[in-house]
Formats: C-alpha cells, sequence, structure tokens
C-alpha cells in the first residue's frame, strides 16, 4: 500500500510554502531535538541579552548622570566663587578709593571713620576695617556691629636686628607684602576674635610713590560664604572655602568634624580670585535620590531577568520532561500501530451511531476495501453481502446495544471483487481516557480455512463415532486417576448403562481401580512404569463371563493416554457367547467321541478280552470242578483245599484285574488334568495292549528313562493314545504276516530339549511293519480315513486332538534300511517344566511282556 508524498520537500515541482531563507533551510536540517534545544535557548539568549542592554543603559544613564552632576557641582562652585570674587572686586575698589582719598588727605579720620561705618554697615562680610600708619601703627579702627567682640591681635612692629624668627603673623605679612608690592595683598586666612576664620586685604596708602600705611579690611570666611553664595546653589551643593592644606574653614552645610566628614562624590575646586590667598571654593555634590532610585530600578530589572531565566529554565525542564513523554509516546504509538499493521486481525472502530472511524490495515487486506472507501461509512456498510443486509443490520444493532456475545459471532463478509468469506467478529466497548464510551471496536478474523478443518474434524468425528457406535463390540475408555467413564460406545451402554460399573466388571482384577484413585497422585502403583510405555502395551485378550447378562465377552484391555493427557484404561469386550457355546459343544462331542473311540477300541478287542479272561475262568472252573470231585470222594485234604481255592482266587482277581482295567479305560468320565508320572500311563497302556499283543503274538520292549519329571495331563487321555499307537503298530505287523524275527513294538519315553518346544517328554512307538505309504502319510490324521477294511479311522484324528489339546505334538515317520522301509515311528510329545540337570539316564528298566 502506497502512501500519498506529502513532504512536498520530496518534490521539486511543489511550490515552497516558505522562501528558501538560508536560516530556514539551516532550521529546517537541524534535529527535532536540536530544534527543541534551539526553540529553548533562544528566549534565554534574548533575556540575557536584554539584561545586558539594560545593564549597559544604566551604566550609560549613570556616567551621564554623574557627568551632568559633575558639571552641575562645576557650575555651582563657580558661581559661588565668582559671587565671592565680584564682591571682593567690587570692595576692593571700594577700598583703593578710600586709599586713594585717604593718601590725597581728601578724607580725615573722622571722616574716615564714618565712611569706614557706612562701609561696614553695607558689607556685613566685613569684621573690621583699620587704617594703618607706615609703622603698622593703628590709626583708626571700625569694629563692625557682627564683630565678636574680642580684640584682633595686631601684629607687633617689627623689631630692627629682630632675634629668632617669629612664627609668620598673616597680617604683618600682608602689610609687608602691601607695602613692598604697592598693591593691594591678600592674606591668609588666619584665627581671629577667637575661633572666628579671617583674613584680610591690605590695601597700601600711596602718596606720590610713598609708602603712608595701609587700610585693612578684614573679612569673616564664613560670612562671605553665607552671604555671596547663593541659596540654590547651597541647596543643590555642598559649598566649602578651603584653604591651602585643605582645612575647611567655611561651609555651606552644618559644620562636623573635618576629619569624619565624607568627602563628596563629585568635587570642584575653584581658586578664590582676587584673593591668591591659597584659598578655594570647594563645591561638592553627592549622589543623590537619582541613583538609590536607578540602583532599586536595575536590581528590579536584574530580579525579574533572574526571575525569567529561572522560570525560562523550569519552562526548558518542563518542555525537556515533556518532550521525553512526548518521544515515550511516539515510540509507544509507533509500536503500537507496527502491531496494528504487523497483525493479521482486522480491526475496525465505529462511534456510538455506528460510522466507521478507524480500520487496520489487515481489515483493508482482508476485505479489498482501502481505508478510504470505510472510514466515515455509516451502515449498510460497503463489506456486507447484499443478500445479508438485514441480518448484518441485526448484527450490527445489537453490537451498538452492547448484546453481542463474548464469543464472537460468525459472519459472512464480501470483499471489494465480490467474493464472500467466513469471519468471526469480537465486538468490545472503545473506552476514552475520561471513562466515557466513544464507540465499539470490532476484532475480525478470516475463519474460512478453520471454518473447513472444523467441518472435516466434526465429518471425521461424526465417522468416527458412526464406526464406534455401530461396533458389536463394547468399548470404554475409564480414566484411570478418577475412575470417570470418558468414553463409552452404543454396545457398552446398551449392556452396562452410562456409567463405570460395567468397566470394572470387565476389567475384573486387571487393575484395582479404587485402590488407584485413592493413591497419591505422586505415588506411581504401577511402579514406575512410564505412562508412555504403559499406553503402548498391549493387554492380554481375557474371556470373562459376566453373571448379570449371561455373557461371555472377550475383553482386550489397553492403556492410552486420553486427549487431556490422563492416563486411561480401554476395554474392547466382544460378545463371544456363541462361540463359546459351539466350543463348548465341540468339545463336548470331542469327549463323547473320545470315549466311543475307547468303547470302539474295547470292541475291537472284544476277542482278545474273552480270549484273555477265557484263562483265568477255564483255570477256575478247573480248579472248582477238581476240589469239587475231590471233597466228593473225600480224597482232600483241609491244606489242599486251601491252596486250590487261593489259586482260584487269583485267577478271579486276575480276571477281576482284567475287567477293572478295561472299565477304567472305558469309563466316560470329565478329562482332567492332574499330576500324572509317565512310567504308571505307560504301564497301564501297555497292560491294556498286552492283551492285544499277545494275541497277535507280537513282542513289546518299553523303555522309560529315569527320574521324569512329573505331568500334567490327563492320564486316561494319554494312555487312549499309547493304546491306540501299540494297537496299531501291532496291526500293522499281524497284517502284514510278518515272520517272527520282526514281530516286535518299542516303546520309549525319554525326556528332550526341542528349540521350538521347549523341554518336553517325548514318547514314541516304534514297529518293524510295512510303513505308511506316502498317500497315507497325507490323510494320516484325517477323521473316517482309514486303509483297514474294518477301521473305522478316527484312531489317530483323535490322537492328534488328545495331543494338541496338552499342547504337545504328534509326528509319524517311516524307518529306512537302506532304500526299503524297515518300519514306521510315531512319536508325540508332552510339555513339562525340565528341571536343569534332567537328562536322559544310562539306567534304563525294561518291562518286557510276552
Ligand atoms: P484305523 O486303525 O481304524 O484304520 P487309524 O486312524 O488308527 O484308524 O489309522 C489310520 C490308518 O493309518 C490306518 O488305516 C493305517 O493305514 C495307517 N496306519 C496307522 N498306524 C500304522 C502303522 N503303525 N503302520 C502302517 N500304517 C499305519
Amino acid at each position: 500500500m502506497s502512501t500519498p508524498v506529502t513532504d512536498s520537500t520530496l518534490d521539486p515541482l511543489a511550490p515552497s510554502p516558505h522562501p528558501r531563507h538560508p536560516l530556514w533551510v539551516w532550521w529546517k536540517r537541524l534535529s527535532p531535538a536540536r530544534q527543541d534545544r534551539f526553540a529553548t535557548l533562544g528566549p534565554l539568549l534574548s533575556v540575557l541579552l536584554f539584561l545586558a542592554a539594560i545593564i549597559t543603559a544604566f551604566w550609560y544613564l549613570r556616567n551621564e548622570e554623574f557627568d551632568r552632576e559633575q558639571e552641575s557641582v562645576k557650575r555651582d562652585t563657580e558661581i559661588a566663587q565668582q559671587q565671592i570674587r565680584l564682591r571682593l572686586i567690587e570692595n576692593q575698589e571700594q577700598l583703593v578709593r578710600m586709599a586713594r582719598e585717604i593718601a590725597t588727605r581728601a578724607i580725615d579720620l573722622e571722616d574716615f571713620m564714618g565712611q569706614a561705618v557706612s562701609f561696614a554697615r553695607e558689607r556685613p562680610e566685613v569684621v573690621s576695617l583699620s587704617w594703618l600708619g607706615a609703622d603698622q601703627g593703628v590709626k583708626a579702627r571700625h569694629l563692625s556691629p557682627n564683630h565678636p567682640g574680642d580684640l584682633v591681635r595686631w601684629p607687633e612692629p617689627p623689631v630692627a636686628g629682630g632675634s629668632a624668627p617669629a612664627p609668620r603673623s598673616e597680617p604683618a605679612w600682608a602689610f609687608a607684602a602691601a607695602r613692598d608690592l604697592r598693591q593691594p595683598v591678600y592674606s591668609r586666612p588666619y584665627e581671629s576674635h577667637g575661633s572666628l576664620m579671617v583674613f584680610q586685604v591690605d590695601v597700601p596708602l600711596l602718596d606720590r610713590s610713598a609708602f603712608a600705611g595701609t587700610l585693612v579690611a578684614e573679612y569673616s570666611i564664613e560670612s562671605l560664604l553665607r552671604y555671596f553664595v547663593p541659596a540654590e546653589v547651597t541647596r543643590r551643593h555642598a559649598i566649602s572655602l578651603v584653604d591651602s592644606d585643605e582645612r575647611v574653614l567655611a561651609s555651606s552645610v552644618s559644620r562636623e568634624p573635618a576629619s569624619t566628614m565624607r568627602r563628596g562624590a563629585f568635587v570642584q575646586d575653584v581658586a578664590l580670585a582676587p584673593s591668591g590667598n591659597g584659598l578655594v571654593v570647594r563645591g561638592q555634590g553627592w549622589r543623590t535620590s537619582i541613583g538609590l532610585i536607578g540602583n532599586t530600578l536595575f536590581w528590579m530589572v536584574v530580579a525579574l531577568s533572574a526571575l525569567t531565566v529561572w522560570m525560562l529554565l523550569g519552562t526548558w525542564r518542563h518542555v525537556r520532561r515533556r518532550s521525553q513523554m512526548q518521544s515515550a509516546l511516539v515510540s509507544e504509538t509507533n509500536f503500537r500501530r507496527a502491531m496494528e499493521n504487523s497483525m493479521l486481525t482486522g480491526m475496525r472502530a465505529m462511534d456510538i451511531e455506528g460510522r466507521i472511524s478507524y480500520v487496520n490495515p489487515a481489515f483493508c487486506a482482508m476485505t479489498g476495501f482501502v481505508e478510504g472507501e470505510l472510514i466515515g461509512r455509516l451502515p449498510p456498510f460497503p463489506h456486507w453481502p447484499p443478500d445479508r443486509m438485514e441480518e448484518n443490520n441485526r448484527l450490527l444493532q445489537q453490537e451498538l446495544q452492547g448484546r453481542s456475545p463474548a464469543g464472537g459471532i460468525e459472519v459472512k463478509v464480501m470483499r471489494k471483487d465480490g467474493t464472500l468469506f467466513d469471519s468471526r467478529m469480537y465486538v468490545s466497548p472503545l473506552i476514552d481516557a475520561k471513562g466515557h464510551q466513544t464507540g465499539w471496536m470490532t476484532s475480525m478474523t478470516n475463519i474460512t480455512e478453520a471454518k473447513r478443518i472444523r467441518d472435516q474434524l466434526s465429518a471425521s468425528h461424526e465417522r468416527f463415532t458412526t464406526v464406534l457406535e455401530g461396533l458389536e463390540a463394547a468399548v470404554s475408555v475409564l480414566s484411570v486417576a478418577q475412575g470417570e467413564l470418558l468414553f463409552a460406545n452404543r454396545s457398552y451402554r446398551l449392556w452396562f448403562g452410562a456409567d463405570s460399573r460395567g468397566h470394572a466388571l470387565l476389567a475384573g482384577s486387571d487393575i484395582d481401580l479404587a485402590a488407584l484413585r485413592e493413591a497419591d497422585d505422586s505415588v506411581d502403583s504401577f511402579g514406575g512404569l512410564p505412562a508412555q510405555e504403559l499406553t503402548e502395551a498391549t493387554g492380554d485378550a481375557r474371556e470373562v463371563f459376566i453373571e448379570p447378562l449371561q455373557k461371555w465377552f472377550d475383553v482386550r484391555a489397553r492403556y492410552l493416554q486420553w486427549t487431556d493427557g490422563r492416563l486411561a484404561q480401554m476395554l474392547i469386550a466382544t460378545d463371544i457367547t456363541e462361540r463359546r457355546h459351539a466350543e463348548e459343544q465341540a468339545s463336548r462331542q470331542a469327549e463323547k467321541a473320545q470315549v466311543t473311540s475307547r468303547l470302539v477300541t474295547m470292541g475291537e478287542m472284544a476277542s482278545s478280552v474273552a480270549h484273555e479272561l477265557n484263562q483265568p475262568l477255564t483255570a477256575i472252573t478247573n480248579y472248582c470242578n477238581g476240589m469239587v470231585s475231590r471233597v466228593r470222594a473225600d480224597a482232600i485234604e483241609k491244606a489242599d483245599l486251601i491252596a486250590a481255592l487261593e489259586k482260584t482266587a487269583r485267577q478271579a482277581q486276575r480276571a477281576g484285574q482284567i475287567i477293572h482295567r478295561i472299565r477304567a479305560f472305558v469309563k466316560r468320565s470329565e478329562p482332567q488334568r492332574q499330576a500324572a508320572k509317565a512310567r504308571d500311563i505307560v504301564e497301564a497302556a501297555v497292560d491294556l495292549a498286552g492283551i492285544e499283543l499277545r494275541r497277535r503274538n507280537v513282542h513289546i520292549r518299553t523303555y522309560v528313562a529315569q527320574r521324569l519329571p512329573e505331568l500334567r495331563v490327563d492320564p486316561i487321555l494319554i494312555e487312549q493314545v499309547l493304546l491306540n499307537l501299540l494297537k496299531n503298530a501291532a496291526e500293522a505287523i499281524d497284517n502284514a504276516h510278518l515272520p517272527q524275527a520282526r514281530r516286535h513294538i518299542e516303546l520309549r519315553v525319554v525326556p528332550r530339549h526341542k528349540a521350538e518346544e521347549g523341554g518336553v517328554i517325548e514318547f514314541s512307538v516304534t514297529d518293524n511293519g510295512p510303513g505308511v505309504k506316502d498317500e497315507v502319510m497325507a490323510r494320516l490324521y484325517e477323521a473316517f480315513f482309514s486303509t483297514k477294511p474294518d477301521g473305522l479311522g478316527i484312531g489317530l484324528s483323535l490322537c492328534r486332538s488328545i495331543i494338541e489339546s496338552h499342547r504337545g505334538r504328534i509326528r509319524a515317520e517311516n524307518l529306512y534300511n537302506g532304500m526299503s522301509v524297515s518300519g514306521c515311528r510315531f512319536a508325540f510329545t508332552l510339555p513339562v517344566e525340565l528341571p536343569a540337570t534332567a537328562t536322559e539316564s544310562p539306567s534304563t528298566s525294561l518291562i518286557e511282556s510276552a
């Protein structure tokens, strides 16, 4: 499925939505993570830039402020200096005029005083005004009313030929300087009238260039400052007068100890012209409130910027966390999308009204419709087969009402090409993040193949059950651990009902199911035999008679692993009642035949037996006749009589013995096996056969091996077989009219070990007769086959059935002397458990009989 290309950068012909600005190109090339980083760092950078700009602006403004302040201090200082200078110059001019008038004697002392008074009144800065003579003597002096009162310490007149130089007195120095320079001279400041700091100006009195003294005006430095510095100047800045030693002599601010006075941030010194006496007007400015306000603002900006940076960093962290969550979400979404896309189950989401809001690729692949053809569609949907609209509508309504079965519903779905397929749909509600249901989610699987397999399976299951149900045999499966009947076919149910009792009856003592059930699971009651082996072992067939049903069953049991893995026992019981009856009948008939055969044998031997009985009877008659005649003649002794009677009794006994033997032989009895000795059987057989052999003039030689093991046989039947073989041999010899030399039979009984039979006792009867012709040999054991004119031909056939019923074998073979037959040998075996040491003993016993 191809998705439309939406990224215009992949399509060179598509108009670019943005101009290809290099910055844009750079931005587009960045990975989203880097874009995020830049997007976060941008505001941080701009805040820092803003902070830098603010700092620069503040710095600049501050410098500006400083410059302005500096300027203002300078101006104010200059104004102050100007004011004082102007006053001093004006005063100086007045004083020079007065001096000239004094020098030209235009005024006398009185006038001077008058002028001095008016001079001082108009000038509060002047402390005193004095007229000194050429000798520095005071001619007149006016003290201003605002003078503190102490007399000025006037300098002493210089003493000629002076001694050690006195410390410099400022008035004396000024006087001398004015005298020497002949122009006004300002003294350096000094202390006068107590603590008042003053300086004086000495204006020389020149009388036609002759020095006539000075006019001295004393200025109070403080007053100068107070009166001539404008109030607005002192309001703005501190103006002070400082001497050359940096002592503050007067100041516009309240006087503090000079040492502790803080020096202003802006200081402007201007020399106080025209004095030239080292006095300096000093203006000082402090950082006023404007600095403080600036600082507050500045710190507010800094604080706000810091806050912004902090918040930006916080936002950045938050965004980073968000982007981590986002990337986790994206990978989760991708994972889910990959899952959706790769899974083979079709998914379809619908809103509450049944409008399709989503289909996954598997749904599209299954139906053959593309996403656009399905999304937004209301029912009837395009994948509904037109002939099943009604049914689909009903199912959809059921779906929308939330009544769809949990096991899903089976519907037919139509592909876009019109073909149909079977699907199973499961419906579950779509719940949004707030827990509200927003629609329904349907998953769809194609079950065409599964359905086909299921149909096949159910058909084969049906066939299987039909066969099992139709069986004549009862088939039942019982779980070994729980004793629960897992399966029973119709025959079983018919005979035993639907419970496990019948199974237990059939199983008999095969396994004790109850014990098995109670046994702990962990203990293996089969002696550690793995279930696998147990199930592979096939049970022997057993024949069981079920009393209540009066039926015989051939029961075959085997263990198998049931479909759920449990060990189970399966019994197949075939009704063999009829066969059993037939067998019983057959065996009854065989028994009758044996008895008949014995009677026949006896019948055949009747003349011989009569002859045999005749002898003792004749002897008894003779003895009796003899005794009668001798008793009549009284010619017999008592002792002779007893002897004769004893002989008679012996003969009667002998006759009785013969009859007893015959009776025992022909007596009809149930065939029963018992422990019997081969020797006893041989003796009895030879005893009976002896009658016939004697009549036919045939000798028998018997050889029985010593220490033969006991047999478990019916002795009468074996005796019958032996008698038959001996009789046949005698008849063959007699019928062939053989000479006396060949008229003998040998009976041998020896133990043998045969490969196919194991340990056996072999009875063999060998005669020197004419042997058995080949055609006779082939039909030897056929019933009613005889070569004798009066033969019945059932002898050998009975012999074989008797021997085989004893699990033995019978064989006949001719004996050869060169090419000619010299006799034949009939041999049969009977199985025994041979002791390991039992071998043919050398010591033999021979029973000879004439
Ligand atoms: P019957 O003796 O009544 O004929 P049997 O079944 O005993 O029936 O014997 C079947 C036949 O086998 C005899 O008729 C005889 O031909 C043959 N047969 C049996 N025993 C011998 C033997 N020892 N020698 C030669 N043939 C024999």
